[in-house]
């Protein structure tokens, strides 16, 4: 069933409505094969692999917990990032055209297709071994929310075990300041330890009221956490539907609160576990010189200098997520129907 009326009294000045249709229901979609048993040692070899070739830069980096109230945010401190080359005269006076990395995916980063329509390939800039992205094979915006088959395929990108004691965590960063470098949609993943404690995770032990939540898609959030977010747990072998669901229903908010702060574009932050799904509008891509991605607004900060780290540290991560976030808006601004 879809959800008909979602928006306000108000017209809205961003086109919610028709976002949802043609994003979430547009089209009918095929089920996609499940990854291979073997993909969790496809990814660990292509990965060294990789690396040894030289085709994956991989950046070591230190990790330190900086705790927030009841919540931990693991700052990766990765000093290496910031030496950039510096363009030459003549590269700054003649710039190229931008290069699409992910039409013709490097072999040597090249995992598996999924399906018809995406491809699996490693990140060729990693941080965090394993690192990998499920990419669209023709070009799609990066600046559309995610379409039904988007998440069904990281719904089966979530089931892979590629490392013993942790989870896979699911992002996908939308709009320009969202903290998204490519133009070509791709959901990335991540492994993070099972026992880190996600914002979501924490947002969730708070629970959702039960006369709200008859058809399990009221979304919640962290009381302690001043900017908008908004997290749904995902049910056991959920079907398609019931990711498309949960997803709208975090959509719909998003774009509510974008449109209550007049936000001219639309930039928001999506992560999702095999427990939960998370979208967080954002107003502003990095604050102090610190980007944020979806990563950093669960809980996963990165630090490109130890001054970034110290600004971290004294300016406190839930100050500095709430600066490229949006302030929440009252449930009675939200004016949902359904
Ligand atoms: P985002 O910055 O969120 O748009 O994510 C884009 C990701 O693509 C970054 O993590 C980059 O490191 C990664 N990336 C950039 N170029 C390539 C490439 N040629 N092959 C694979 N991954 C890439």
């Amino acid at each position: 069933m879809l959800p008909t009326r979602i928006l306000t009294k108000q017209t809205p000045q961003i086109a919610t409505k028709s976002i949802l249709r043609a994003n979430c229901f547009g089209s009918f979609i095929k089920m996609l094969p499940p990854l291979s048993d073997t993909f969790p040692d496809l990814i660990r070899s292509k990965f060294s692999s990789a690396v040894d070739a030289g085709s994956l830069t991989f950046t070591p980096s230190t990790e330190i917990d900086v705790p927030a109230g009841d919540l931990t945010f693991r700052v990766r401190v990765a000093p290496n990032l910031a030496q950039k080359p510096v363009p030459t005269r003549e590269e700054t006076a003649a710039p190229k055209p931008k290069f699409n990395p992910f039409l013709n995916p490097e072999p040597d980063l090249f995992l598996c297709d999924l399906g018809d329509r995406y491809s699996l390939i490693l990140n060729k800039f990693s941080i965090v071994p394993y690192h990998f992205l499920c990419i669209t094979k023709e070009f799609e915006p990066q600046r559309a929310p995610l379409s039904e088959e988007d998440l069904s395929a990281t719904w089966e990108c979530l089931q892979a075990n590629v490392e013993s004691g942790s989870r896979l965590l699911a992002f996908y960063n939308c709009g320009e300041l969202s903290g998204a470098s490519q133009e070509h949609k791709h959901v990335q993943f991540i492994p993070v330890p099972h026992d880190l404690r996600l914002l979501p995770d924490v947002a969730l032990s708070y629970g959702i009221p039960v006369s709200k939540d008859a058809i399990g898609q009221f979304p919640t959030s962290h009381p302690g956490v001043a900017f908008a977010h908004f997290v749904l747990p995902v049910p056991k072998n959920p079907s398609t539907d019931d990711l498309v669901m949960r997803f709208s229903s975090l959509l719909a908010r998003t774009l509510t609160t974008l449109r209550e702060h007049g936000q001219r574009t639309i930039s928001f932050n999506f992560a999702m576990t095999k427990d939960w799904m998370f979208v967080a509008p954002r107003g502003q891509e990095s604050y102090g010189g610190v980007s944020v991605n979806a990563t950093g607004m669960v809980g996963l900060l990165l630090a490109k200098s130890e001054e970034q780290l110290d600004f971290i540290k004294n300016t406190g991560p839930l100050e500095v997520t709430a600066r490229v976030g949006l302030p929440r808006i009252t449930e009675d601004e939200q004016q949902h129907d359904y």
